[in-house]
């Protein structure tokens, strides 16, 4: 029984959901190797091979990986496929795109954000919005599983010393082409990998209080900064700020939220996170049932004094 884990990289670098995702296919059982489908990625390929609990990096190179299409990687992907029992991706926007195609192609059921193993098999994933988990039992020859990051611990990024195989790239399957990317510079943390995270709602009022009031908090605290779908919509803040069902899930070390109701669709983003404070005028607010501390006031006096308390 062998565990194949789809990297998540930028040619140079591994991304932190690999690491989780490394956990999750250790604890399935077996050799753990990991596939790192790139253009000129050597050095992901060595980061790679450093992860604790990795047997074997395969990497494959081709200026059509450069860019994670997904209709390259899954090809390449497939190439290898029938050495495994389980391949497992981060459940990430990438993740997510590949994963599927796999499935299909396989003709198994994709097992999608788990997080948890149970055995080999068998597996845990949030239903209704983390609402109830659902244990999943698989009969598939393979097992197609998209993984929870946050359920899973990261694995050491050093520590390994796994061999690096070399693959024969799959040709470009012609079906899409890269373009071109905007990529979001911040001086912050990402969401997804925060210790900290600052986030903002609908009672903000505006995106100059926004980052009035909530950026001081953030750069005091070395935070992230999230927010509510309702502060996204409104334009207070940005779309890839947004925690929740159909944003980011996140589960930091601490997460404040200040002027944020807690929805239902709100607390599936971070209802995991180690510490949560809340500071809401209504003391009724759902946002509390899930907090470890929570201080009812208004957010435009609270905020600036936790600022100078800090
Ligand atoms: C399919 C679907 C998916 C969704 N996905 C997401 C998602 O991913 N993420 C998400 O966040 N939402 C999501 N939503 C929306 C969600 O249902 C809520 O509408 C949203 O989370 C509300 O945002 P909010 O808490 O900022 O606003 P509100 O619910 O309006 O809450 C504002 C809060 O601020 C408090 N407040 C007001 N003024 C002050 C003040 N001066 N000081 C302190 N507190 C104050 C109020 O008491 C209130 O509790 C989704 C909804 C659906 C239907």
């Amino acid at each position: 029984m062998t565990t194949l884990v789809i990297a998540e990289h930028d040619n140079a670098s591994i991304k932190g959901a690999t690491l989780n995702t490394v956990t999750a296919a250790v604890a399935c059982g077996g050799d753990v190797h990991v596939l790192v489908a790139g253009h000129n990625a050597g050095a992901a390929a060595q980061a790679a091979s450093q992860i604790a609990g990795v047997v074997k990096v395969i990497h494959a190179d081709a200026p059509g990986l450069e860019h994670g299409l997904a209709e390259n990687v899954a090809a390449q992907v497939l190439a290898i496929a029938s050495n495994y029992s389980h391949i497992l991706f981060p459940a990430t926007a990438s993740g997510k795109n590949v994963a599927p195609r796999v499935a299909a192609k396989l003709d198994v059921a994709q097992i999608s954000d788990i997080t948890k193993v149970i055995a080999a098999d068998t597996f845990e994933r949030p239903i209704y919005a983390g609402n109830a988990i659902a244990t999943v039992q698989s009969q598939d020859a393979v097992k197609i599983i998209t993984v929870r990051t946050t359920g899973f611990d990261a694995a050491a990024a050093t520590g390994g010393c796994a061999a690096v195989e070399t693959a024969a790239a799959t040709a470009d399957a012609g079906k899409s082409s890269f373009v071109g990317s905007e990529i979001a510079k911040s001086d912050r943390p990402e969401l997804t990998a925060a210790k900290i995270i600052v986030s903002g709602g609908r009672a903000l009022g505006s995106k100059e209080k926004f980052d009035e009031v909530m950026t001081p908090l953030a750069d005091k605290l070395g935070a992230a900064l999230g927010a509510s779908r309702a502060a996204v919509d409104a334009g207070y803040a940005p779309n890839d700020w947004q925690v929740g069902q159909t944003g980011k899930i996140v589960a930091p070390q601490l997460y404040v939220a200040a002027g944020i109701s807690g929805a239902i669709q709100h607390l599936a983003g971070m209802k995991d996170s180690k510490v949560i404070v809340a500071i809401n005028k209504d003391p009724e607010a759902p946002i509390f049932s899930v907090a470890d501390y929570g201080l009812e006031a208004d957010l435009f006096t609270a905020v600036p004094e936790l600022v100078k308390a800090v």
